[in-house]
């Protein structure tokens, strides 16, 4: 059997919030009841939504919470990870499956709605499927299956079996945006191959983003990895919890109760007395993940 590699892929966004800490903590229990390998991606490939100073920041509140990765954190702005996306787009190009896309944000949206209104397709219609009719290329797009071949299917760890139709569901999407960035789908698949990850856990709000990635692995002849969607925390307002809508930043002074209040979230009210030290937190936490996430198989 492959060793169990997992992984944390913060956006260095702004500080780590108790969302994050979900994640984060969801992924290092995963790994530790699993006796595998924990590793820390810092996903910096959104140059502009970068804060500086924010993926040191996080790795610090990750290490004052008692999780420190297995492997020294790798930075998708780090140019062997851009050399990367690059190889990957061209073997994709070369293969006849990636076109250039000339419709703006706008032209998208103005055809969304008519499908709207006739309460069709929400995917992107395929405008510039068969050439960008006079337009420059914006960005580059994969081309998605037709038919039967474009329904995924998977089973997730937590939320049970999945099912996308690519071709009704998504439409061909974006690999390179219009300002020049690697698309997330693209990167993702690409790091988590390159760093031999067999275990992703992550919030549910990748959930519709898994079925791209699976399509782009078996465009590469990359093994899946298996899929677990934690539950992500949410707002007064039912928002998902981000640095966006205001999410305050983790007090790295408090981390007992911030990871008690995490683990609660994720189901693991272990009963008995809170835990004293990080040590406790962690072996009773790693002990509940292991018998909950054994009942969800
Ligand atoms: N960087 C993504 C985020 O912070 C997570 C990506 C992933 O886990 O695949 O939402």
């Amino acid at each position: 059997m492959t060793p169990y590699r997992g992984r944390f892929a913060p956006s260095p966004t702004g500080p780590l919030h108790f969302g994050s800490l979900v994640s984060a903590l969801a992924s290092w229990l995963d790994a530790r009841a699993n006796q595998g390998a924990w590793l820390v991606r810092i996903e910096d490939i959104d140059a502009p939504r970068t804060v500086p100073g924010a993926a040191e920041d996080i790795l610090a509140t990750l290490e004052r919470f008692g999780m420190r990765a297995d492997e020294p954190p790798v930075w998708q702005s780090q140019p062997a990870a851009q050399a990367l996306y690059q190889r990957a787009f061209e073997q994709l190009q070369q293969a006849g499956l990636v076109y250039p896309c000339g419709c703006t944000r706008k032209e998208i949206a103005d055809s969304l709605l008519q499908a709207h209104a006739r309460n069709t397709t929400l995917a992107y219609p395929g405008t510039c499927r068969d050439g960008l009719h006079g337009k420059p290329a914006r960005a580059w797009r994969l081309r998605v299956p037709d038919g039967d071949s474009a329904i995924v299917t998977f089973q997730d760890r937590w939320q049970g079996v999945q099912t996308q139709n690519l071709a009704t569901e998504v439409g061909d999407f974006v690999l390179k945006r219009a300002d020049q960035q690697w698309a997330y789908q693209l990167a993702v698949v690409m790091d988590d191959a390159q760093a031999g990850i067999t275990h992703i856990v992550r919030g549910a709000d990748l959930l519709d983003s898994t079925a791209r990635q699976i399509y782009l692995q078996q465009c590469f002849g990359i093994a899946t990895p298996a899929y677990m969607h934690v539950p992500v925390v949410v707002n007064e307002h039912g928002e998902k919890l981000s640095k966006q809508n205001g999410a305050t930043a983790l007090d790295p002074a408090r981390p007992l109760a911030a990871l008690i209040a995490a683990a609660r979230h994720l189901g693991l009210d272990s009963g008995g007395s809170p835990p004293a030290t990080l040590e406790d937190f962690y072996a009773a936490a790693i002990a509940a993940w292991a018998k909950k996430t054994a009942m969800n198989a």
